[in-house]
C-alpha cells in the first residue's frame, strides 16, 4: 500500500495561467511545513524531449543533472524547492509511446491488441508513480500540461481518474486551475468558463477537489460562493489566484488564501501549523527593497520571446537579492548589432552577458559584443555559445587568426577554435545526442572563478556538442586568454578569463539551471556585484 499522497495540478479555460507556479508555490509551503515534496511535468506533445524544439516555440529547454533536456517548469521546481530533479520529473506522450511501442517489439504484450487504454494510461500512471515508489516523497505533486479538453491530454486525464480510483480520494487531489476574466465593459467577473471547464472534467469523470482562480480583480465572498456551488466543491477549496507583481511572492498569495490547509485536509495530512518561510521571506524583502541598481546586456538572438532565457533572467533576480541591488536586463538582439551601433547599443551598460544559443543567425553581433566588453573593461559572462564568441573574438582581434571561428558556423574555416569532440564526429542524430548534463571541473588558482566559488572542484550542467580546440590553447594561453577550469576526465576547456580585465569569465557550462531562490549562484552573483562596482567607477 503506497504511503505517497499524489497531487494533480490541471488547467482550464486558458493555457499560460502559471500551472508550473501554483505547484511550485503549493509544494514549497508543503516543504517548509516538512514534507519531502517533488514535482513532476506531463507534457501531452509527441517530441521525446523539447531538446529538438526552437525557443520560440517551447521556451527555454531546461537541463537537469542526469542530463535530461526537459521543459522549463522543472526550473521554477527546482528554484522554489531548491531540490534537483531528474528525468522522471518530465515525461513527454513521445515518451510515453516509445516505451510502450518498445515493450511491443520485445513482446511483453504478446498476442494482445495494444491500446491507448489500457497500455498507453498504464505507461502513464507507471511514470507518476516511480517518483512515489522510490521511497524519497512524502507527495508527488503532477502538473498536466495543456488545458482540459484538449485531444491530446484525454490518455493523461484518464489515466488521473484512473489513479483516483485506484489510490482512493484520500491520496489523490484534483486542483484545477482556471481564469476568471474580467470584462471591462460589465465591470465584472465571471464565472462560466469556469464552470464549463470543471465540467468538462467531470465528463472525463473526475471532480476537481480545489480550483484555483487566477484573476486580475479579488474574488467577492458572493463570486466564491458561486464557484464552490456551480463547480461542487467546498467554499475553503476556492483559492484565489490574484495577478502577483512576482512569481516570488505566489507562495506567500497561497498561505494567505489557505491552498495548503485545504490540500493537507483533503489528503488526511497533519497539519503542522503556519510554514515558515524566514529565508523566502528575506529573500523576497531583498528582492523588492534594492539600495541600487545596475544594468546587464543581455545578448541574445530569442529576446522577442522572454521564456528563451528563463533561468538567466531568474539568475539575476536572485543575484540581484543577494546584493541588495535591483538588476535591469537590457536585451540586445544579437542580430542587428554590428561594429557601427555596438558603443551607443552597450555605453550605458554596467555588464553583459552573451547568451546561449545555436546556428549562425546573430553570431557576429554576439563577437561585436565580446570585442566590446574586452576593449572596454566591461565586466562580461559568456554562457556556452557565449563562451565560445568569447574565444572566436580573442582569437581574430588579438591572435590575429583572421576569420577564426566555430566549425558549427563555417566548416571550413582556416582556424576551427571551437570544434566537435571526436566522439561527436560521427554522431547523426540529433536528439539527446548533445554533451548534457553534470560534468566535473577543476578549478585553476588564481582566477576570477577559483575566488569565485571559493573551492577547486565543482558540477556545472552542459548542453552543447561544440568545444574549445585544445590545439589552440598554448597559444591562446600565451596572448592572455587563461583556461581557468578544466575537465578532468576529458581534458576539456570549461572556463576562460581574459588576464587583463576586472571581470571576464566564459564558460562552457550553463551555471543558470543551478541557481535557486536558497542558493543563488556565485557567477550571477559575482557578476552583479562588478556590474555595481563598474557602474560606481562610472
Ligand atoms: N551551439 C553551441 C554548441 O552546440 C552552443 C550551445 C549552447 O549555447 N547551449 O556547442
Amino acid at each position: 500500500m503506497s504511503t505517497t499522497k499524489y497531487i494533480f495540478v490541471t488547467g482550464g479555460v486558458s493555457s499560460s495561467l502559471g500551472k508550473g507556479i501554483i505547484a511550485a508555490s503549493l509544494a514549497k509551503l508543503l516543504q517548509a511545513r516538512g514534507y519531502r515534496v517533488t514535482i513532476q511535468k506531463l507534457d501531452p506533445y509527441i517530441n521525446i524531449d523539447p531538446g529538438t524544439l526552437n525557443p520560440y516555440e517551447h521556451g527555454e529547454c531546461y537541463v537537469t543533472d542526469d542530463g535530461a533536456e526537459t521543459d522549463l517548469d522543472l526550473g521554477h521546481y527546482e528554484r522554489f524547492l531548491n531540490v534537483p530533479t531528474s528525468q522522471a520529473n518530465n515525461v513527454t506522450t513521445g515518451r510515453i509511446y516509445q516505451s510502450v511501442i518498445e515493450k511491443e517489439r520485445r513482446g511483453e504484450f504478446l498476442g494482445k491488441t495494444v491500446q491507448v487504454v489500457p497500455h498507453i494510461t498504464n505507461e502513464i500512471k507507471e511514470r507518476i508513480q516511480i517518483l512515489g515508489k522510490s521511497g524519497d516523497y512524502d507527495i508527488v505533486i503532477t502538473e498536466i500540461g495543456g488545458t482540459v479538453g484538449d485531444i491530446e491530454s484525454l490518455p493523461y486525464i484518464e489515466s488521473v481518474r484512473q489513479l483516483k480510483w485506484e489510490l482512493g480520494n484520500q491520496n489523490c487531489l484534483v486542483i484545477h486551475l482556471t481564469l476568471i476574466p474580467y470584462l471591462s465593459a460589465a465591470g465584472e467577473l465571471k464565472t462560466k468558463p469556469t464552470q464549463h471547464s470543471v465540467k468538462t472534467l467531470m465528463e472525463s469523470g473526475i471532480q476537481a477537489d480545489i480550483l484555483v482562480c487566477r484573476t486580475e480583480h479579488h474574488l467577492s465572498e458572493e463570486l466564491r460562493h458561486k464557484l464552490a456551488l456551480f463547480c461542487n466543491v467546498g467554499k475553503d477549496a476556492v483559492i484565489e489566484s490574484i495577478d502577483a507583481s512576482t512569481i516570488y511572492d505566489v507562495p506567500n498569495l497561497m498561505l494567505e488564501e489557505g491552498l495548503d490547509k485545504v490540500t493537507l485536509q483533503k489528503l488526511g495530512l497533519k497539519d503542522t501549523g503556519s510554514p515558515p518561510l524566514t529565508a523566502w521571506n528575506e529573500f523576497v524583502k531583498r528582492h523588492k527593497n534594492p539600495r541600487a541598481h545596475v544594468t546587464i546586456g543581455l545578448i541574445g538572438k530569442y529576446v522577442e520571446l522572454q521564456d528563451s532565457y528563463k533561468s538567466i533572467l531568474e539568475s539575476f533576480i536572485h543575484a540581484g537579492a543577494a546584493n541588495e541591488v535591483k538588476v535591469k536586463v537590457q536585451s540586445i538582439h544579437s542580430e542587428f548589432l554590428d561594429a557601427s551601433n555596438v558603443a551607443s547599443q552597450m555605453q550605458e551598460l554596467d555588464a553583459v552577458l552573451v547568451a546561449p544559443g545555436f546556428g549562425e543567425r546573430g553570431i557576429e553581433g554576439k563577437v561585436e559584443a565580446v570585442r566590446y566588453a574586452r576593449e572596454n573593461k566591461l565586466p562580461f559572462l559568456g554562457i556556452c555559445l557565449g563562451m565560445q564568441m568569447a574565444v572566436i573574438e580573442y582569437s581574430r582581434n588579438v591572435l590575429g587568426l583572421k576569420d577564426a571561428n566555430s566549425t558549427e558556423m563555417n566548416e571550413n574555416t582556416a582556424f576551427p577554435v571551437i570544434d566537435l569532440m571526436e566522439e561527436q564526429k560521427t554522431i547523426t542524430d540529433k536528439g539527446g545526442t548533445m554533451r548534457l548534463g553534470a560534468w566535473a571541473c577543476e578549478l585553476k588558482d588564481d582566477s576570477i572563478v577559483k575566488d569565485v566559488y571559493g573551492v577547486s572542484n565543482i558540477e556545472e550542467r552542459h548542453r552543447h556538442r561544440f568545444e574549445y580546440n585544445n590545439a589552440y590553447r598554448t597559444q591562446l594561453e600565451a596572448a592572455g586568454l587563461k583556461t581557468t577550469g578544466i575537465n578532468p576526465q576529458t581534458n576539456l576547456v570549461e572556463i576562460v578569463e581574459i588576464e587583463d580585465h576586472p571581470w571576464f569569465v566564459g564558460v562552457q557550462y550553463h551555471p543558470e539551471y543551478k541557481s535557486t531562490v536558497a542558493n543563488p549562484h556565485s557567477l550571477f552573483v559575482s557578476l552583479v556585484a562588478a556590474a555595481l562596482n563598474y557602474s560606481n567607477n562610472r
